[in-house]
């Protein structure tokens, strides 16, 4: 996508960060930075920063950070383009017409527009003779009204090879666009062919009402039984829930969280229109903060079974943490809630969600199911694991309520619970404050950045290329001192490609910032860079630290390659740094 470089410069100068945050969180000045209760994270002490002189955001809490472009996608959930639109009009900057280059933009138009018509061809489909079993699996076997087949636009496609892609040529799209869509799959002799076949068709639909993506239930025996997009340029599946669109306008002041597509459209059609399921994935901690956004109650109605339990178990604290109210229903003669609302009907889940269980009884329940407490043995067994879950609640009142209930179930007295609760929080405090020292008291493992893929191959290496970004940022004439290094002397690809792209922005004069590069870094890797560039690093001595740094990082570099020529490359290097040393290179 090309939004010119010096349209960004000048979006960027003219947009302070401090402005844009305030509008979305109250800020206090301590010291060099401005402070606020985290937007992305529940919390009650502010550990959200803004460095205006950096002009930078970051939480120590959840180390989420980058610059202004970086906060408005996160907060409003947009792409880098559309947040670009927003500060710009913001800003009262006209945004630069489309140029003839823009093929990323055109591309995501040229995928949207496909995915609508397949959707409108889908849906078509339900009612030929062709797809009888489709209309049949759903208005009967599902019992869905033709409303709200409507609502949801689901379809159908019959078996064979090639329907869609047939259809869509019809309307101009070639292959290679069913491909780029996840439409269609190339089979291992080259043969192009339709993904989706044989099955009931639901499309995800996202909060501007675009198709980015479908759901497919196979018909009859198939394998696999659900079938759903893969992530392509307009699909992303740890970012979309399905349904949301529908929910987030919702009146029913929560949001409910359902393991399929099925669930959450039996719920609609009974007039619970809060529920949204993910799609070919557990919930994910991005999914989590897309419903902190449109709502302040998530009930989680998983099925009953152990997978779905377990996967309750999991999204409890990630929901938790971003300071959703979390409620967990348990089903009682059913196995999940399409199941039960078609046994026992509206008013009865109804009341089933009134007595939700709050995260704190639901766990203690699954606790209790694995004790027998007519069995002294297993009686002090529960109480251990009773004792460590009342103990971790951060709550005294909780604490308190909680503790009471499992010492009537176990038959002793609330003060001997009380006393057995203390002495384990005591324990669970002193132990976490343990961790959290020997983890800032380990570089190694607090410079990892938290996603695999960006993991440093090389500590002591990355470590000294942090250093020259936080001084190139510092104090931008340092680049003068850096003309010999190339990013592929980096050991770590992330860092390498920022301080290639700054050094890019150094040569073409244009602004050196972290903030400025927000389009061409992932927001993964702009967190991992905000955390790098909130270590401290002194100016007074940037000359001397940036040639330890550099030397730090040739040397691991020709270590790490390795020398053809037979002359001991270390020896090599070292020599170079003393001759430099002392000529004062
Ligand atoms: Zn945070």
């Amino acid at each position: 996508m090309a939004i010119p470089a010096q349209f960004l410069d000048e979006l960027t100068a003219r947009c302070d960060i401090a402005d844009v945050v305030a509008d979305y969180v109250p800020l206090q000045r301590k010291g060099g930075r401005l402070w606020g209760l985290c937007p992305f994270h529940g919390e009650k002490t502010p550990s959200f920063s803004v460095s205006p002189d950096r002009q930078m955001y970051y939480c120590f809490g959840c180390h989420k950070g980058g610059g202004v472009i970086s906060f408005i996608m996160e907060i409003e959930n947009l792409t880098f383009p559309d947040a670009v639109r927003m500060l710009a009009q913001r800003a009262g900057m006209e945004m630069p017409e489309e140029g003839e280059d823009d093929d990323f933009r055109r591309k995501r138009k040229r995928l949207l527009a496909l995915n609508k018509e397949a959707a409108r061809f889908f849906h078509a489909q339900l009612f030929t003779p062709a797809c009888t079993a489709g209309a049949r699996y759903l208005f009967e076997t599902r019992g869905l009204s033709r409303g709200t087949v409507t609502r949801f636009g689901l379809g159908a496609v019959p078996d064979g090879w090639d329907n869609l892609i047939r259809a869509m040529a019809d309307q101009g799209y070639e292959k290679r666009d069913l491909l780029d869509a996840g439409l269609a799959v190339r089979g291992q002799n080259g043969r192009i062919y339709d993904r989706f076949r044989n099955r009931v068709m639901f499309p995800i639909i996202d909060l501007r009402g675009d198709v980015i993506g479908f759901g497919g239930r196979v018909l009859g025996d198939g394998t696999p039984k659900y079938l759903n997009s893969p992530d392509t340029v307009i699909y992303n599946k740890s970012r979309n829930l399905f349904a949301l669109n529908l929910a987030r306008k919702s009146k029913l002041g929560r949001i409910i969280l359902t393991e399929g597509y099925m669930d959450t459209i039996s719920l609609h059609q009974a007039g619970f229109d809060c529920a949204v399921a993910s799609l070919g994935t557990a919930l994910t901690p991005d999914h989590a903060q897309l419903l902190a956004r449109y709502t302040k109650e998530a009930v989680i109605a998983y099925d009953g079974d152990g997978p779905g339990v377990s996967a309750a178990q999991r999204a409890i604290p990630m929901l938790e943490k971003t300071g959703l109210k979390v409620r967990v229903l348990r089903m009682k003669g059913a196995k999940d809630p399409d199941e039960f609302i078609k046994k026992y009907g509206h008013d009865a889940f109804q009341r089933l969600l009134e007595q939700s269980e709050n995260h704190v009884e639901y766990r203690l329940g699954r606790i209790l199911d694995q004790y027998d407490l007519k069995d002294d043995a297993q009686k002090v067994e529960f109480l251990q694991a009773a004792v460590e879950l009342v103990a971790s609640l951060p709550s005294p009142v909780e604490r308190e309520v909680y503790g009471a209930r499992c010492a009537e179930m176990a038959g002793i007295t609330a003060e001997a619970m009380n006393q057995e609760v203390r002495h384990t929080r005591l324990r669970q405090v002193r132990r976490a404050k343990k961790r959290q020292e020997r983890k800032d008291l380990t570089p190694a493992v607090q410079l990892q950045p938290g996603t695999r893929e960006m993991r440093y191959a090389n500590v002591r290496s990355a470590r000294a290329e942090e250093g020259i970004l936080r001084l190139v940022l510092l104090d931008h004439t340092l680049f003068q001192k850096l003309s010999e290094l190339t990013p592929e002397q980096f050991s770590s690809p992330i860092l390498g490609r920022t301080f290639g792209l700054l050094k890019e922005h150094w040569k073409d004069g244009r602004t050196i910032s972290l903030p400025a590069l927000t389009g061409e870094l992932t927001p993964e890797e702009m967190n991992h860079l905000a955390g790098i560039l909130n270590q401290p690093e002194n100016l007074a001595n940037s000359e001397t630290a940036l040639r330890d740094y550099i030397e730090i990082v040739e040397t691991e570099h020709t270590i790490q390659a390795g020398n053809g020529s037979g002359e001991d490359p270390l020896m090599a290097i070292r020599e170079k740094y003393q001759e430099k040393k002392r000529y004062g290179g």
